[in-house]
């Protein structure tokens, strides 16, 4: 079988660079050890090997369609939903009390990134599932919770998020979907909700909708947002009952074809019952807690589908002959034999960078999910601080492997050369796949608004402070080696340029000039999330490079000494952009903004 993810790797970032083993001191992880954490591990990659990574192409070529009332999904994705029951993955960061397994999130996005980088199509059943119950144990009556989440965590009933509607999608505080108090607890609801993920299909018994809507009477724009959840089928006695939940199709799409994407029709016949989750009019609020979890796995999609792309590639570069390599005398000798192509420098410069993306992403993301742990059962005192750290990544660790991903899988489609334009080649799926990840769970320009205009302010800056002593102690480690002062050095100039380009920003906003400030927020995206990657570069170099000092290796010595390299080629290659990235961001024109009277996009 293909390779298609590192183990070594996902193990180098959580055990040697994160040291994922120091969650199991805290009383909510007492139970696991790293043994533990590394055979739920190997069992997710069994399992991915077997079922998953087997279908990828299989539903790629028979995707999710609509078919007389009914959706139409490969049957695989009965199976993933009752595995993941059976071995209670979708559940596995909750609580004991509710039948879950107090996994880390680590250690989950650990397992999420394998499947993922197996096959992209199917996580995201059982993902939703668990971000749908997850929200209704958290914010739901008991009676919610009792009735609906442990058939989902079972796998038998799936979970949705329906927030967008068609004339509502990045602006939530547009949407329609009514909610009219029944009298008994219940509301009728009453609307529609397009591209809904998972939505429905034959493999589960239900559906259990958290559907966004507005109840009557309630104020306009996101303070008038509540939260409930709609089964598609209501129960009644010991049966399920129609709850006028109507499929009204599946939109096809350029990639991610066999995870279905549903429009559903809410209350055509007045008979579709909901009930609220949380206080009324603050749904929006509980929904983040869904959204934000999504993202991540968002971003872990990406980098996943990413990294099998340059698995993908780089068996590629070593198997293709062609031409010759350049002798010392600058001449290419015709009557050698060919050479392979990872034998250009080209060729490897396009390898190194879509290592380069992919590695550094995943280790963001499996950073900012340490602190996502940290933040929920770490020492009291410090959960703030990771909570605020985990809030400023999540826009980036959304938002670098779902754009940067695409640039990675664009240089692995070009390593192909022509066979990378050809589906028998996996390079045009992967390339198809990935580019819905910059658009779904909030697109890359709503990310970066919320980083720049939300998260870097937040709590008069406490986020970035947090960042910026995090960096720091990544360049002082990095400083004791000789041969990694430069590039120390380089983070700390970047880190600098960073400080010096937000003040420079912050001026427009403190004179109330707000369009101004945010107008090139996705610039400010790509250039503090190349920074960000820089500091984690930087972090596994120095963990590689005590391995290596030490004698303390758990992995082949070149296995150090490759994360060493590719550190160098993200400072070389990639950091440096930062830097005309900050000149476009002080740049004294703004040419994007609309001014009266001027028509420059006739
Ligand atoms: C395959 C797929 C699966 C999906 N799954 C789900 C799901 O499960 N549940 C769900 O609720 N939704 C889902 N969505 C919807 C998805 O989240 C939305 O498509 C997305 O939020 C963007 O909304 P939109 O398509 O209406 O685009 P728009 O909001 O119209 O945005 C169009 C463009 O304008 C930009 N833009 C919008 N507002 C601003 C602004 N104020 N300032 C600057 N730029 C702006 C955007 O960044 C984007 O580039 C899915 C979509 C797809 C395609």
């Amino acid at each position: 079988m293909a390779d298609y993810m590192s183990m070594d790797n996902l193990r180098f970032i959580l055990h040697e660079m994160l040291d994922v083993s120091q969650l199991c001191e805290l009383e909510r992880h007492k139970d696991y050890d790293k043994e533990s954490f590394d055979i739920l591990l190997d069992s997710a990659k069994t399992y991915a090997d077997k079922v998953m990574f087997p279908t990828l192409k299989e539903m790629d070529e028979a995707p999710a369609h609509y078919k007389d009332g009914k959706v139409i999904v490969h049957p695989v994705v009965g199976q993933v939903m009752r595995d993941a029951g059976e071995n209670g993955s979708i559940g596995s960061t909750f609580d004991y009390e509710v039948g879950g397994m107090q996994l880390p999130n680590t250690i989950a996005v650990g397992v999420a990134h394998i499947s993922s980088a197996a096959n992209n199509s199917i996580g995201g059943y059982a993902g939703l599932t668990s971000g749908a119950a997850h929200l209704i144990i958290n914010f739901g009556s008991q009676d919610l919770i009792e009735t609906y989440t442990p058939k989902m965590m079972k796998g038998e009933w799936a979970g949705t998020m329906c927030l967008t509607e068609p004339q509502a999608g990045s602006s939530l505080s547009d949407i329609t979907t009514s909610a009219t108090p029944v009298g008994d607890g219940s509301y009728r609801i009453k609307g529609q909700k397009i591209f809904i993920s998972g939505g429905d299909h034959e493999h589960c018994d239900n559906f259990i909708h958290l559907v966004l809507a507005r109840i009557d009477g309630a104020p306009a724009g996101t303070k008038g947002i509540s939260l409930f959840v709609v089964p598609k089928k209501r129960i009644s006695g010991d049966d399920l009952e129609s709850n006028d939940v109507l499929t009204a199709g599946d939109f096809q799409k350029m990639g991610q074809k066999g995870y279905c994407t549903t429009h559903l029709v809410f209350g055509e016949q007045d008979d579709c019952k909901g009930w609220l989750v949380g206080p009324q009019n603050k749904g929006l609020k509980c929904m983040f807690q869904m959204m934000n979890g999504a993202r991540i796995d968002v971003g872990v999609t990406a980098a996943s589908v990413a990294t099998a792309a340059y698995y993908a590639s780089l068996q590629y570069a070593k198997e293709r002959p062609q031409g010759r390599r350049i002798l010392a005398n600058g001449v290419k000798n015709a009557e050698a034999e060919q050479t392979t192509l990872i034998n250009h420098p080209d060729i490897r410069r396009m390898l190194l960078l879509q290592r380069a993306i992919t590695e550094g992403a995943l280790a963001l993301l499996l950073q900012a999910s340490l602190y996502h742990d940290l933040s929920e059962a770490g020492p009291e005192e410090d959960r703030e601080k990771y909570h605020d750290l985990l809030e400023l990544l999540t826009p980036m660790a959304k938002t670098y492997p779902s754009e940067m991903g695409r640039t990675s899988i664009n240089a692995g489609l070009q390593i192909f050369g022509g066979y990378g334009f050809c589906t028998e080649f996996p390079l045009e799926q992967y390339y198809r796949d990935i580019r819905i990840m910059s658009l779904y769970e909030g697109t890359t320009g709503i990310q970066s608004l919320d980083l720049l205009g939300r998260k870097v302010t937040m709590k008069h800056g406490a986020a970035m402070k947090h960042l910026t002593l995090e960096v720091i102690e990544t360049i002082k480690a990095a400083s004791n080696y000789d041969d990694l002062k430069v590039y120390a050095g380089q983070l700390k100039n970047a880190s600098k340029d960073l400080e010096a380009t937000l003040m420079h920003l912050l001026k427009f906003a403190m004179e109330g000039d707000h369009e101004r400030y945010i107008a090139d927020a996705t610039v400010f995206m790509d250039y503090m999330s190349t920074i960000a990657i820089g500091w984690q570069w930087l972090k596994m170099a120095t963990v590689a490079k005590t391995a290596l000092v030490t004698g303390n290796m758990k992995r082949s010595e070149g296995f150090y000494e490759n994360k060493i390299h590719t550190m160098r080629f993200f400072f070389k290659y990639e950091l440096p952009k930062i830097y005309s990235l900050a000149e476009t961001l002080k740049h004294p024109e703004s040419l994007t903004i609309l001014e009266e009277n001027k028509t420059v996009l006739a």
